[in-house]
């Protein structure tokens, strides 16, 4: 039984099917397959995770930390063999992540993270000099390989076909209230099953047992117009590609299959009691702060539409520690916690859930963020002053760096409670 019918949901859908044919598998899903953050995000299938190499390390070791990093790397690949296998297009091209350095605070920490990135030896970043980027004032970029652009609902629409066909059952409309070992309860009746994976994401705040697990953080997102060949080849960004910079506040991007730009952005702020609403996927402040920041980026870039506009919730946990669990006694099991950072680890959980509950011990179950418990968020008001405080700062951070020419001692200050 399978709560969630996302990306997490689904993949671990499609492996157990892999590993078992025989196995009856249900997804429940409150709404339809891919409405949360799957069927929504920035495309980014990237090796990113959540909590960088050097914070992984510090729990749990030098090898851990690197078995970690080279099994997100394989992740990227792995999608893009996974979707051909099952038949998926969802425009899936390894093209790359440029990540623009625009003033010497962002460079001198771009060099820093190539050289740390060769001292662990799994991470191949380039360091791309000036005349190789075109966005405003860039002093270079960090550019690595590891990262596909795709298109997430053709992705998660795609899968959720692929697994009813493979015999499983969907059942959308369907809100699960609470589970205990071997029953789930929903708002359509009780369903008994002997493995249950929680896969709610950032939804999991929406549920009294799990409420304080994660934290849901909006992301929200535009869409340009298609721009022409010329247009493209004066951003320098190539079909396949993504791009960011390095600032604090996460911004990030990719060309789409058609031409477009969709670019996306966290600031949206965190509402009181961890509440999740589509009132809150649409914030017109965040909407204009994107497209002009996206003129800041490119200089190149005419007046445009924007087309579209969209966002939703993902989920932050307390450490910024995705996580894999499974209690082979009460047959529970969960995967999430990726912050902005599922695209791709969506992947690996669903392979390691599926190793774990078919009892199959694998170098993917001894990763280190399998069995990884992150602390639970602080109750209200605490959660709501501590999580705005927290956007506030990454803002001010970036002001702070742009006027005084020096690393943000604010973002400084914040690093430990995000991750690095
Ligand atoms: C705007 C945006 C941009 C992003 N960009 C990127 C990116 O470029 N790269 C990247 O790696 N990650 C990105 N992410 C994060 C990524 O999308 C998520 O980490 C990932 O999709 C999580 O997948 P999931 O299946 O765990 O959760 P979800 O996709 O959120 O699925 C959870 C599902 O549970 C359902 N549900 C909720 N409550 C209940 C209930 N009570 N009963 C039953 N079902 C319920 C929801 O409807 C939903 O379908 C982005 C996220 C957002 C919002």
């Amino acid at each position: 039984m399978i709560i969630g019918g996302g990306l997490t949901g689904l993949w671990t859908a499609y492996e157990l099917q892999k590993r078992d044919p025989a196995l009856s598998i249900v997804v429940l899903e409150k709404e339809i397959a891919g409405f949360g953050a799957s069927g929504r995000n920035g495309g980014w299938c990237s090796a990113l995770f959540p909590a960088s190499t050097a914070a992984l390390e510090k729990r749990h070791g030098r090898e851990a930390a690197l078995a970690m990093r080279r099994a997100m790397v394989d992740t990227v690949d792995e999608v893009g063999r996974a979707a051909a296998e099952a038949g998926i297009d969802c425009d899936y091209v390894r093209g790359g992540t440029i990540v623009y350095a625009r003033d010497e605070v962002q460079w001198r920490a771009a060099q820093r993270e190539v050289d740390s990135a060769q001292s662990y030896g799994v991470d191949a970043l380039e360091l791309w000099q000036a005349d190789r980027v075109r966005a405003r004032d860039a002093r270079g970029a960090v550019y690595t390989l590891a990262c596909a652009r795709l298109h997430p609902a053709k992705l998660v629409r795609g899968l959720a076909r692929v697994v009813e066909e493979r015999g499983a059952s969907i059942h959308e409309s369907t809100t699960v209230l609470r589970w205990q070992p071997g029953v789930v309860e929903t708002d359509r009746g009780r369903v008994r099953a002997r493995h249950i994976v929680v896969a709610l994401e950032g939804y999991s705040a929406t549920v009294a047992q799990t409420r304080r697990r994660v934290l849901p953080l909006y992301s929200l997102m535009i869409a340009t117009q298609p721009l022409d060949a010329q247009i493209w080849s004066e951003l320098g960004i190539e079909h396949g590609q993504t791009f960011s910079d390095g600032r604090n506040l996460t911004i990030y991007g990719q060309r789409t299959a058609d031409d477009r730009i969709a670019f996306g952005g966290r600031g949206a702020r965190y509402h009181w009691g961890s509440t999740i609403s589509p009132d809150y996927d649409r914030v017109d402040r965040v909407f204009r702060h994107l497209e002009a920041t996206l003129h800041d980026l490119f200089a190149a870039l005419p007046d445009l539409e924007i087309e579209h506009r969209w966002g939703g919730p993902l989920g932050v946990p307390r450490d910024w520690h995705a996580s894999v669990t499974y209690d082979p006694q009460s047959g529970i099991g969960s995967a999430g916690g990726y912050v902005g950072d599922g695209l791709s680890t969506t992947n690996l959980a669903g392979r390691t859930l599926a190793d774990l509950i078919t009892g199959h011990e694998t170098d993917l179950t001894r990763l280190p963020w399998v069995g990884h418990r992150s602390p639970s968020w602080e109750p209200e008001p605490l959660r709501f002053i501590g999580a705005n405080a927290g956007l506030l700062a990454m803002t001010a951070a970036d002001a702070e760096q742009r006027i005084t020419r020096r690393p943000s001692l604010v973002a400084r200050a914040m690093a430990p409670l995000t991750g690095h």
